[in-house]
Parts: structure tokens; C-alpha cells; sequence
């Protein structure tokens, strides 16, 4: 028999450790389950500046603040990945790569990934040039050549971002045509220090630290060139870390969790915070509101 928790939060990045912040401190019992990293996608980031109040500080450190203080009011931490969760006479079975769990109400914060190249060194370049947020990271490139990788609106906006704070954007888009609105569109047509190569690819990172430049292969013609940009924003997409629920609440046609206002799915007692569900601004910000936001409606759900 496994122990009953008043609410289990899957997920311990920003969102589901503020959320058993709030939900300890309202005086439920509450244990997190994490799969890999405690503190989430915010530790592989070398520097925020742009979470209020703090002028700078690294990811990792942030994520070691919040989750001492989420220790210190008791919440229980554990390893496991959670496989699935079944409703069971007004409580929720959740089962673990490694244990079974028992809840009364359960907060889905398992966050998104994004998608990745594929490319060797990709992963060890990652916050040393290699990023996969213009908003996030930006500003580390003032004033040097950057390129961005992908054709969509995300790709699109983060050029218009670009190009106010570097030297030269080049978007690299393996279509034949952008695929963003046609607003944003003319809008980077319009930028000159902007350039977009259609029909290519990104076939080499250099660097072994540092991110020291790129080749492009055009896939008409096969040939490669190189760019020495000293960033590269990759802007092809995210997948949410949602696919073990989705029998468990709806989502939208990208995997995204839907909910109300209250953080609240369409299963009562289920409730959704940070990047794991349908949202406009994917940030630490956006992560802790919804992170409180959805431990006080479960807390609100436990107390009728
Ligand atoms: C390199 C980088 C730099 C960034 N810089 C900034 C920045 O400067 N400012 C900013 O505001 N935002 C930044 N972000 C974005 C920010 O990190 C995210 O918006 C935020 O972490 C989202 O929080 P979350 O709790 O929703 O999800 P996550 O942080 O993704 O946490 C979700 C957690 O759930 C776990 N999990 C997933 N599935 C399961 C499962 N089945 N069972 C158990 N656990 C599971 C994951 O392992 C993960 O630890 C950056 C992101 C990256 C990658």
C-alpha cells in the first residue's frame, strides 16, 4: 500500500517547486516527484537576468534557493519517473519507474523540452553558444554575429529581437519558403542587418568550449559555407514532457496540457503549471504564477 499525499506534483522545476511551496505552506502533505534533474531546465542556463529582483545570478543557483526553501517548509523530494496516473475512488494512483503513489489531488509541472539538432557537440555547447531562447539569452550576444536556425514565428520574432542587440542575424530555414505570419515577415525583410538563407541547413557546430562558428549546406546545390557567428539560436520547436498523461487530461494538437484560469484540467482534482501547458510566455516567471496559482486551486479542490 502506498502512502496517500493530499496533492503529489510531478515535475520540480520552477513551477512544481513553487507550487509545493505554496501547497506546504497552506499545510498539506506534498511530495514531488522529479525524473532527472531537481530544479529543472532553468540549471542548464549560465546566467537570468531577467527574473525580478535578481539582477543576475546563474541557473543553478536559483534553483538551489528555491529548492532549499522548498525543503525547509517540508515538502517530501523523491527520483522517479512518473509512467501514469489513474483516477481511483476520489484519490489518484500514480505510478512511478520505481514506486507507487497515492494523491488526493495531483499538479502536472513537467515542463518542455526543445527540440535539438541532433548535431555533434550540440549538447555541450548548450549556454556556450548554442541557445534555445532569444529572449533568455540574448542579450549575451550584443554586438556579435549570431544566426538563428528555423523559419516559424518563434524563429521570426527572435530575429526581430536579434537584430536590435547584434551585429548581423542570418536565419537559417531548410525550406524552401518562412513559414511565420506574413506580418512578421515583411517586418524581417525590412531589418538590414537581417539575412535569410532558404533551402539550407546547419551541417557542422565549431568549437570545443565555445561555440566558434558554424557551416551551412545548401540543400540545392550542396555547397557549405562557413559563418562565424559566436551564437546560435535554435528556434525549431518544443515538445512538452506530457505524453505519459495524455489519457489523463486534454491537450492541444502540439501535446500541451489544457487549462483554465485556476491551473484546473478537465479532470477534477488534476491541475497543470508552467511549461507543460497551453501558455503564450514560456519563462520562470510565467513557471512560479502558474506554480501558485495551481497549488492554491488544489488546495481550494481539497478543502471543499
Ligand atoms: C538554457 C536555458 C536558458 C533559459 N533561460 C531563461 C531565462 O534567462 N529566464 C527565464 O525566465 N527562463 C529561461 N529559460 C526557460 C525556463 O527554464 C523555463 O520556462 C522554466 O524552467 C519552466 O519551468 P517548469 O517548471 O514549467 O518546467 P521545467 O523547468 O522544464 O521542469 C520540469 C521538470 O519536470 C521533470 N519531468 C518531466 N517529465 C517527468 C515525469 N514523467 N516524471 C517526473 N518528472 C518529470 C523534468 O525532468 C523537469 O525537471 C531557459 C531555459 C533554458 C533551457
Amino acid at each position: 500500500m502506498s502512502s496517500l499525499y493530499d496533492i503529489v506534483v510531478v515535475g520540480s522545476g520552477p513551477a512544481g517547486l513553487t507550487a509545493a511551496l505554496y501547497a506546504r505552506r497552506a499545510g498539506k502533505t506534498v511530495l514531488v516527484l522529479e525524473k532527472e534533474n531537481f530544479g529543472g531546465q532553468i540549471t542548464y542556463s549560465p546566467n537570468i537576468e531577467n527574473y525580478p529582483s535578481e539582477r543576475s545570478m546563474s541557473g543553478a543557483a536559483f534553483a538551489e534557493k528555491l529548492l532549499a526553501q522548498v525543503q525547509d517548509f517540508g515538502a517530501v523530494l523523491e527520483l522517479d519517473t512518473v509512467r501514469h496516473i489513474t483516477p481511483q475512488d476520489n484519490t489518484f494512483q500514480i505510478t512511478g519507474e520505481y514506486g507507487c503513489y497515492t494523491a488526493r489531488a495531483v499538479i502536472l509541472a513537467t515542463g518542455s523540452r526543445h527540440r535539438m539538432l541532433g548535431l555533434p557537440h550540440e549538447e555541450e555547447l548548450v549556454g556556450a553558444g548554442v541557445c534555445y531562447c532569444a529572449v533568455c539569452d540574448g542579450a549575451f550576444y550584443k554586438n556579435q554575429h549570431v544566426a538563428i536556425v528555423g523559419g516559424g514565428n518563434t524563429a521570426l520574432q527572435d530575429a526581430v529581437l536579434l537584430s536590435d542587440l547584434c551585429t548581423s542575424v542570418t536565419i537559417v530555414q531548410n525550406l524552401p519558403d518562412l513559414t511565420g505570419d506574413t506580418v512578421l515577415q515583411e517586418k524581417v525583410a525590412r531589418l538590414e542587418n537581417v539575412r535569410i538563407r532558404t533551402n539550407t541547413i546547419v551541417s557542422t557546430l565549431h568549437g570545443d568550449s565555445e561555440l566558434q562558428g558554424i557551416t551551412i549546406r545548401s540543400i540545392d546545390t550542396n555547397q557549405e559555407e562557413r559563418l562565424d557567428v559566436t551564437g546560435l539560436f535554435v528556434a525549431i520547436g518544443q515538445i512538452p514532457e506530457t505524453e505519459p498523461f495524455a489519457r489523463l487530461s486534454a491537450q492541444d494538437s502540439h501535446g500541451y496540457i489544457i487549462a483554465n484560469e485556476q491551473c484546473l484540467t478537465d479532470t477534477p482534482g488534476i491541475f497543470v503549471a508552467g511549461d507543460c501547458r497551453t501558455k503564450p510566455v514560456r519563462q520562470i516567471v510565467t513557471a512560479t504564477a502558474d506554480g501558485a496559482t495551481a497549488a492554491f486551486a488544489a488546495c481550494q479542490y481539497l478543502d471543499r
